[in-house]
């Protein structure tokens, strides 16, 4: 129940387009169709075995649904496939993907025996089976697996924006810090060292140096009994403590499916244990990000380790413990990133300032409209959108903030580097490249990306020169804009980033540690801390100023305090 009901909370997707020839189901279907295929190649076993195999490593949540819809469209799948057919022309049979004209029929796998017109044989199995056909339209196939609704989602642009929806869920003081990891919590922001009270969390500026208690959760507190002077006050009064802050897109928030998910020669079922944890944070890994990221997370689903602006910001001043917080939504762009920025949790005058980046990269020139370039942020609109954001951040920010915007990325290092690599699911017969998934998504008109996604290389080009006319009114805004509180700075992150991208894989880096293995877009781990690397990097040489004081009180902290009280 637990996870049916996180996964409510992450759902309901706003289309602000409509999909065609099935669009997200059809997707949903013929992933589930070729994962059950390879399961049973894997394995040497029938695809009834394979199905079941498939459901029993599913968590108790998913397992009914899996048996219910093995159990109607079992039978016909395993007929489908013993005719000869692939997982595109069975999802046709299922009338889960269609043709609907003009549009072409779209396919995943290369031509399967019979073709994809419907022939006598796939016409008989039809009617055979023509009841159970009607049940199955009913049947909802992007709940039926771990991470499909996710990949559903992929296709929504509009992220729900209501002022403060990406608060904690639960957080007894309203102080907009939580204890739970999950549901904006912990993942996300600070752990709050006393949820009954508000005044106390992290940030905060402390009263009366923390004699008595903690207030900004930093672990610091008590009084020297040599001096009789409160730690607080001797240990970080004088190092300018500082909190972080991303307010960003599925990037920033480190969207990431986990491959295993779709790798039928490793798919058990450890790989679904931390389905709960995953999908109460929304399919992202906010506590392995390049700006807030603060654990070295050892889940079978996720790789590498963390490098952050936090861990670094933390290492230089050990007063700024716990003071984190991502505002990073998947879907984020400047038009609605005006309402999401709502959510920040800082009182400007109770609070420590922020360094907060500001890094939109990719969803105002993405979208899965065959019209692509249409449906685009213009450079009107993004200076209009932008605006608003930085004119309520002056009301939020205490003194002394920080505001870093990062540029547009230039995304058509993803389409060179990725087309030719196989897919999860492609790998064990070497049958899908990233080209055809792109492809195959673009036609179901459910593209993350059309523009960078694209085979066709002058479209991706001209997405990059509308992000870069985009990244301009931003640099423009930065060099024009003055505000009360904060500061403005800009860092490119079309130029910058891809050769950083291409120095790694020239130095014998791949290209599938970069970019997310299921999307083929997302950055990856790797990048999340090349990230990490190049924001720091930049900061230090041009403007350290943001990056507060080295806190010479650090040994001795790390002496009294230890861990500060973890996370
Ligand atoms: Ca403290």
């Amino acid at each position: 129940m637990y996870v049916a009901m996180l996964l409510l909370l992450v759902a309901s997707p706003v289309a602000v387009y409509s999909s065609v020839n099935g669009g997200t189901s059809c997707i949903a279907c013929t992933a589930s169709v070729s994962l059950v295929d390879q399961l049973a190649l894997v394995h040497t076993e029938g695809i009834d075995k394979a199905m079941q195999r498939l459901c029993s490593f599913l968590p108790d949540d998913y397992k009914s649904v899996c048996k219910e819809f093995v159990s109607l469209a079992g039978p016909i799948i395993i007929d489908l496939l013993a005719n000869g057919e692939n997982p595109d022309t069975v999802c046709q049979a299922l009338q889960v993907c269609k043709t609907e004209p003009p549009n072409p029929t779209c396919h995943m796998y290369p031509k399967p025996k019979n073709g994809f017109h419907v022939d006598a044989h796939r016409s008989k199995i039809m009617t055979k089976y023509s009841d159970k056909l009607k049940e199955i339209a009913d049947i909802d196939i992007c709940g039926m697996l771990p991470g499909l609704k996710q990949i559903c989602k992929l296709a929504d642009r509009l992220p729900h924006a209501g002022p403060g929806e990406y608060m904690p869920k639960v957080d007894f003081d309203g102080d907009g810090y939580s204890t739970l990891d999950v549901l904006r919590g912990t993942s996300w922001r600070g752990k709050d060292c006393d949820d009954r009270r508000a005044a106390l969390h992290p940030g905060a500026r402390p009263e009366d140096w923390d004699r008595y208690e903690d207030s900004n959760c930093n672990g610091i507190y008590g009084i020297d009994p040599v001096s009789s002077k409160p730690y607080e006050q001797l240990l970080c009064a004088d190092s300018d403590p500082m909190g972080i802050v991303v307010l960003g897109d599925s990037g920033a928030a480190h969207f990431h499916i986990p491959g295993e998910w779709f790798t039928p020669s490793i798919l058990n079922m450890e790989m679904f244990l931390n389905v709960t944890f995953v999908a109460g944070n929304e399919l992202d890994w906010p506590s392995m990000s390049a700006v807030t990221g603060f654990q070295n997370l050892t889940m079978p689903i996720i790789h590498g380790w963390t490098d952050s602006l936090y861990q670094r910001l933390r290492q230089r001043n050990l007063c700024n413990h716990r003071d984190y917080q991502s505002i990073a939504v998947n879907g984020g762009a400047c038009g609605n990133m005006n309402t999401i920025v709502k959510s920040l949790s800082r009182n400007q005058q109770k609070d420590y300032p922020v360094l907060a980046i500001y890094s939109l990269v990719a969803n105002d020139v993405c979208n899965g409209h065959p019209d692509t370039i249409a449906h685009m942020t213009t450079p009107a609109e993004m200076r209009q959108e932008t605006l608003i954001t930085l004119d309520y951040l002056d009301t939020v920010l205490p003194k002394g903030s920080s505001l870093v915007i990062t540029g547009m990325f230039d995304g058509t290092i993803v389409y060179r580097y990725m087309h030719n690599l196989f897919h999860p699911l492609g790998q064990l017969r070497k049958d899908l490249t990233y080209a055809t998934v792109y492809e195959y998504l673009m036609c179901l008109q459910i593209s993350p990306c059309n523009g960078w996604m694209s085979a066709n290389e002058t479209l991706r080009n001209l997405t990059s020169e509308r992000g870069a006319a985009l990244s301009r009114v931003l640099q423009d805004l930065v060099e024009k804009s003055n505000y009360t509180n904060y500061k403005l700075y800009y860092l490119d992150f079309a130029i910058g980033i891809n050769a950083e991208i291409d120095n790694y894989i020239n130095h014998g880096g791949s290209a599938a540690d970069i970019f997310e293995s299921v999307d083929g877009f997302h950055p990856a781990q790797t990048l999340q801390r090349i990230l990490s690397e190049y924001i720091w990097s930049n900061l230090m040489a041009k403007h350290p100023q943001t990056l507060g004081r080295v806190n010479t009180n650090n040994e001795q902290i790390l002496k009294l305090f230890g861990d500060q009280g973890g996370y």
